[in-house]
């Protein structure tokens, strides 16, 4: 490379870091930094390129980035630049709180009755999430017949660029020691890997508390090779049948800009040019019922020609439940989000979130700003003790009001929680109308089978031996039993299902009145169901999806780190032979195919 093309390069790199880090920037200051990044509007409305990637976030990101070092991708993002809301680990509840339209998370409430959210941003979920970073295990990987010696290359490409080694504070220090005493051995120290016992995870957050989303990965993209469109929400993905190929053949997709102006992409002649689906566990497989491919009688009831009669998809949608217990401390307790993670054997994960006042606007200024107090806020709460039609914004203003007046103290402490393996149980998605930005239903028959039930049952045991140990004895009242901590959480209406409170106070029906999400959720279009080994769709070509909508099971404790890695590896080796094959060597030795012949 030249010596002036490089530093320029180096230069558009550095302020692209830069930028994601600045949060007083606006997003006009910041995209005129970024070369690659434009708003869709200021697309043409007709272009082409090798691979077309619909959705920037945990997975899209780095595919799209190992994808251009051979190729020109174009990467689709619904959302816009993730920046001020998200920017802090501070602020990790503002943005869930956010339902407005431009919010980067969209709530959903499923079918079970659990307050959910979605990523609607780039750098997606890494934007919204807690941060804790933690590989698959090593079965795992076997399971999903996955190269080891790739994912390993993979998961380091994706460490080397935002993942951190979290500082310890009091709080986490005496979560892990406890963990350890409650019999959650051994001690593995700070480790990526997924091991049983107790250990210190890695983070995307950096020591002083500043966000790296997979947005970050963009940096590594070749320039020239990638050019990224915001606010661009794909509506279909389009086919076309093609001599000699049984199968229909995507060739493009459609999206609509924020004026909504629709746009066309289209695939080059390369054989091996690809549309890839990363629009995640939601939105991945409502984008295939949208195209036609699905079940047929679902998409004729929402008036979609079918293209491919696909029942698998959507199918074998699962959310780990979530159970959180708050334990209120004499002593002031420093903000931490996961750090430690309580592996045990029998299948339950202990992590733990802390500060004084967790997810409560601090300052007074902040108070009267703030539209609402968090994740575990009273206006969770509300959906779950008013019949819907009472959930006004001037009850929702009441009861803000009324936690405002409360003695600052009562919210001093932190949450342990559990997320169990798997899970087992699973549901489904399904339109609920043709418009692509609205929410699918989506069913995760939380507890349905009593496996998940025994793992979360124990996890419970796990956190009431953690609550008494010596180790955590600091952060806890001396006065206060288990049960009176446990009964307190049980009335705290986390979701919208119906309470029983006389049984609250065993661990089955605790599991069951309390069950939130832990934003894992999976499924939709699985390996072996939707797509084959290869993540291609199954009934059509040249279209694969890549992200969690893939998983059987959630991978690790937690995901991203599996999802991120996903989102390298599959590209990694094969992209620089492919752009050979495909770019280099097929139009030379064939003539170009009629395009499009004709489309569906
Ligand atoms: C609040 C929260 C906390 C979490 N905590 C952790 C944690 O601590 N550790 C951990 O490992 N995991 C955590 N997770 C889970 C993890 O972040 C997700 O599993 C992961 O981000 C999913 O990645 P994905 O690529 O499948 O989907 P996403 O990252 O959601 O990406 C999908 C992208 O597609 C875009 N999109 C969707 N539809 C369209 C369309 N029609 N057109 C254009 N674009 C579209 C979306 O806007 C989004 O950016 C958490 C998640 C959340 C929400």
């Amino acid at each position: 490379m030249a010596p002036g093309l490089a530093s320029s390069v180096a230069l558009v790199l550095a302020a692209f870091l830069g930028c994601l880090c600045l949060v007083a920037l606006s997003e006009d200051d910041l995209l005129e930094n970024l070369r690659f990044v434009r708003r869709a509007q200021d697309a043409p409305l007709v272009s082409h390129y090798n691979y077309i990637v619909i959705g920037g976030g945990t997975a899209g990101c780095p595919l799209a980035a190992t994808l251009s070092e051979h190729s020109r991708v174009l990467l689709l993002e619904r959302g816009g630049l993730p920046y001020r809301n998200m920017s802090n680990q501070q602020h990790f509840t503002d943005a869930l709180a956010d339902t407005s339209l431009a919010s980067p998370a969209q709530r959903f409430i499923s079918e079970d009755g659990v307050v959910n959210a979605r990523a609607r941003v780039l750098g997606g979920g890494s934007c919204l999430n807690a941060g804790f970073y933690t590989r698959a295990s090593t079965q795992y990987v076997q399971a999903a017949g996955w190269d080891a010696r790739l994912v390993n290359s993979s998961y380091r490409w994706v460490e080397r660029a935002l993942v951190f080694r979290p500082d310890v504070p009091p709080w986490q220090a005496a979560l892990r020691d406890a963990l350890l005493e409650a019999g959650v051995t051994p001690d593995n120290g700070f480790t990526f890997d997924h091991v049983p016992g107790t250990k210190i995870g890695g983070t995307i957050f950096d020591n002083n508390g500043e966000r790296h989303t997979a947005a970050d990965f963009l940096r590594h993209a070749r320039p020239g090779g990638l050019t990224v469109l915001l606010y661009a929400t794909v509506s279909r993905i389009l086919f076309r049948q093609q001599e000699g190929v049984p199968y229909p053949v995507a060739y493009g997709v459609v999206f609509t800009d924020p004026l909504g102006v629709q746009h066309r992409v289209y695939l080059r002649d390369g054989a091996k040019d690809e549309v890839i689906l990363s629009a995640g566990t939601l939105g991945s497989p409502q984008l295939l019922m949208l195209s036609g491919v699905g079940p047929q009688t679902h998409l004729e009831a929402h008036g979609i020609q079918v293209l491919v009669d696909q029942p698998m998809v959507g199918q074998g949608v699962a959310d780990n439940p979530m159970n959180s217990v708050f334990i209120p401390s004499p002593v002031p307790v420093g903000l931490s989000l996961v750090q430690v993670v309580g592996i045990t054997k029998s299948g339950s994960f202990i992590e733990g979130v802390s500060g004084s006042e967790f997810g409560i606007p601090v300052s007074e200024g902040a108070r009267r700003l703030a539209r609402n107090f968090g994740m575990f806020s009273p206006q969770t709460g509300q959906l779950g003790t008013l019949p819907p039609r009472q959930r006004t914004p001037e009850a929702l203003q009441r009861a803000a009001e009324a936690m405002r007046r409360l003695d600052r103290r009562a919210f001093r402490g932190g949450f342990i929680l559990e997320k169990i393996l798997g899970p087992v149980s699973s549901g489904h998605i399904e339109l609920r109308s043709v418009d692509p930005r609205a929410n699918p239903a989506v069913t995760f028959n939380y507890f349905q089978d009593k496996e998940d039930l025994d793992r979360c049952v124990h996890g419970i045991e796990t956190i009431e031996k953690v609550i008494q140990s010596r180790a955590f004895a600091n952060f806890t009242y001396a006065n206060a039993s288990v049960e009176s901590i446990f009964s307190d959480s049980a009335n705290f209406p986390v979701n919208l299902l119906p309470r029983h409170v006389n049984d609250s106070r065993t661990p089955q029906q605790y599991c069951k009145d309390t069950v939130m999400t832990i934003w894992h959720y999976h499924g939709g279009c699985q390996v072996g169901a939707v797509v084959d080994d290869d993540y291609r769709v199954f009934g059509v070509q040249r279209l694969r999806v890549i992200d969690s909508s893939t998983f059987k099971y959630s991978p690790g404790t937690n995901p991203q780190a599996t999802v991120m890695m996903l989102g390298r590896i599959l590209h990694e080796v094969a992209s620089h032979l492919c752009h050979i094959i495909s770019n280099e060597l097929l139009p030379v030795l064939f003539p170009k195919l009629p395009y499009p012949p004709h489309a569906f």
